[in-house]
C-alpha cells in the first residue's frame, strides 16, 4: 500500500513523516500519532478539573449583591461547567468557566459604574 503526498503527489515510504520531495507534514501521522495524545491529556494543566461550584456561588452572590442579569449569566455558565465536570469533559467545562468569568467581569464593571453613577446622583 503506497501513499502519495497530498501537496506534490510524490509516492511516499510508509515510515515517512514528511514528504521527501516537498517537506509537507503528512496527515496520516497526525491522525495515528498526535490525536490520542491530545485526547488523553489527563493531568495536563490545561485540563485540570475546574471549580465549577465556586463559580456558581460567585454567580449567585453577584446576582444578589450586584446586578441580577450579570449574576444569572455567570451562574448559568458555571452550572453548565458543573455538568461538564460530572461527565469528565474538562475541556468544555473550562470553556464554560471562561464564559462565566467574562460574565462576572462584566457584572463587576456594571456594578462599579452604577455605584459611581449612584454616588454622582447623590451629590
Ligand atoms: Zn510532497
Amino acid at each position: 500500500m503506497a501513499d502519495f503526498c497530498k501537496n506534490c503527489g510524490k509516492e511516499l515510504g510508509e515510515s515517512d513523516r514528511f514528504c521527501p520531495s516537498c517537506g509537507t507534514k503528512l496527515d496520516y501521522w497526525n491522525v495515528s500519532e498526535s490525536s490520542p495524545n491530545t485526547i488523553h491529556r489527563e493531568g495536563s494543566p490545561d485540563y485540570e478539573e475546574p471549580n465549577a461550584t465556586l463559580w456558581i456561588i460567585i454567580g449567585v452572590l453577584s446576582s444578589v449583591f450586584c446586578c441580577l442579569i450579570g449574576g444569572i449569566g455567570t451562574t448559568v455558565y458555571a452550572a453548565k461547567a458543573s455538568e461538564n465536570v460530572k461527565s469528565r469533559d474538562f475541556e468544555t467545562a473550562n470553556e464554560n468557566i471562561e464564559t462565566a468569568k467574562k460574565w462576572f467581569l462584566a457584572t463587576v464593571i456594571i456594578g462599579v459604574i452604577s455605584f459611581v453613577i449612584g454616588l454622582l446622583a447623590g451629590i
